[in-house]
This record gives C-alpha cells, sequence and structure tokens, in this order.
C-alpha cells in the first residue's frame, strides 16, 4: 500500500534522512521509534507531501490521513464543520451524507455532544479525537500519526491509545511515530528504530524488545 525507497533529505547540508526504505501492506500497523532529532517527523512530513524530498521514490495506492501532535484544529470552526471541511471542500461530496457520516464518526469517536462545541471548550484528549475523526472523514486508505500523545496528559493519553487500538482492530493501515513503547508493542505489526536518519533496526515488536543492541536496549529502557 505504501512503499517508500532509499529517501533522502537535508536541511541546509544537514543530512537527516539519509536512504530511508519501508513498506507497508494493507491493514498493517508500522511503528516508528527512535531518540529525539533522528528524522522521526521527516519522515512523515515527507511521505505525506508538506515536504520534498531530496531524492528517492514514495509510491501509494490510494489516499492517506495525517493526524498530528497538535491536533491542528480550526479554531473557529466547530468540531461538526472541522469533521466535514475537507469532505465538502477537497472532495466536494454531498452535503447531507458528510455531515450523517461525521456525526458517526463523533459517535464512534464518543464525541456526539460535542458536535457544536468549539475547539477551545474540549479537553486536549478530545480535540485529538475530533483530528481522529477529522482524517477519518476523508476515507483514508493510510492514516499517519505523528505523536499523537504527546501533548496530552497521561490519563489522556490511554484514551487515544484506546482510539487508535480500536482502528487496527478494524484492519486500519496505520504508520505511528511514538514514544509510548507498550503501545507500539501491543498494536504494531511491525516496529521501526530509527536513529540519525537511517532505520538502525526493523522487526516485529518481539524482535525489537528482545534485541540485544545496546542501542536499543538503552533507548527502550529509558522512555518505558
Ligand atoms: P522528535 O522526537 O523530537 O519529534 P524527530 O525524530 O521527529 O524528533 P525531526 O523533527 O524529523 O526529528 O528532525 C530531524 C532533524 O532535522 C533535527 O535535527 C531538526 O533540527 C532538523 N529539522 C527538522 N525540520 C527542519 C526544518 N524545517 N529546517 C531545518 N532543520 C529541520
Ligand atoms: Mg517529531
Amino acid at each position: 500500500l505504501l512503499e517508500i525507497k532509499d529517501l533522502h533529505k537535508s536541511y541546509d547540508g544537514e543530512s537527516v534522512l539519509k536512504g530511508l526504505s519501508i513498506t507497508v501492506e494493507k491493514g498493517e500497523v508500522l511503528a516508528i521509534i527512535g531518540p529525539s532529532g533522528s528524522g522521526k517527523s521527516t519522515l512523515l512530513r515527507c511521505a505525506t507531501g508538506l515536504e520534498t524530498a531530496d531524492s528517492g521514490a514514495i509510491n501509494y495506492e490510494g489516499r492517506f490521513g495525517l493526524v498530528f501532535q497538535n491536533f491542528n484544529l480550526f479554531p473557529h470552526y466547530s468540531v461538526l464543520k472541522n469533521v466535514c471541511d475537507a469532505p465538502l471542500k477537497v472532495q466536494k461530496r454531498d452535503k447531507a451524507d458528510v455531515k450523517k457520516e461525521a456525526l458517526a464518526l463523533l459517535q464512534k469517536m464518543g464525541l456526539e455532544d460535542k458536535a457544536n462545541a468549539y475547539p477551545c471548550q474540549l479537553s486536549g484528549g478530545q480535540q485529538q479525537r475530533v483530528s481522529i475523526a477529522r482524517a477519518l472523514a476523508m476515507h483514508p486508505d493510510i492514516l499517519f500519526f505523528d505523536e499523537p500523545t504527546s501533548a496530552l496528559d497521561p490519563e489522556l493519553t490511554g484514551e487515544i491509545l484506546k482510539v487508535i487500538k480500536d482502528l487496527a482492530a478494524e484492519d486500519m493501515t496505520m504508520v505511528i511515530v511514538t514514544h509510548e513503547m507498550n503501545f507500539a508493542r501491543q498494536v504494531a505489526d511491525q516496529i521501526i528504530f530509527m536513529e540519525e536518519g537511517v532505520i538502525r533496526l526493523a522487526g516485529t515488536p518481539e524482535e525489537i524488545f528482545t534485541s540485544k543492541e545496546q542501542r536499543i536496549v538503552d533507548f527502550i529502557g529509558k522512555v518505558s
């Protein structure tokens, strides 16, 4: 569903991605872990076209959605309008259909009573659930998450991780940058450990979490 080959990206002559290749099959969940500054966000931004890679190939089948760390909701739009906006404006879909579907998505996210609220009236966890509903409203074939819980208090983190786990159980294809090691271990089919713009280790959660490689043992020990 997604194939990235030999991706390179540098900023001001500083190489940030040094030849990354990843493949994600339909229904698969890929978790990306690694220290701050290793290039995880840059990889997602290049993969989703927010940033142009210097070289390499990115091949998709279908459409993607993106969920950011800081929710990025439109503050002057109601929750419902946030969810309906892109399907109406970008996809030019039927208004009544879009609204009906948006309300169903909000219900799925446990936010049916917040449709007319504004983002500033919601908790961080609720805002993040709105942004997940907004991404799903575009019918993505693959969803990218960049540290979806790192702006949230610990007690709100769990509710977002549950939503993502439910999506995984529905076979949603996802690429998730996360510092939540237990979550990555539970939800991912494959995990990539990135460091300094390269993939240091890729494997199943079992392989990553039982790795004897000192860098990985140290990293997992530090963030868990
Ligand atoms: P974190 O875990 O802290 O989010 P990350 O793995 O997502 O880190 P990136 O945000 O991808 O790391 O950044 C990788 C490197 O690229 C860093 O050294 C960063 O300073 C640099 N970088 C990222 N974006 C830009 C930019 N727009 N201009 C210049 N340098 C950038
Ligand atoms: Mg980042």
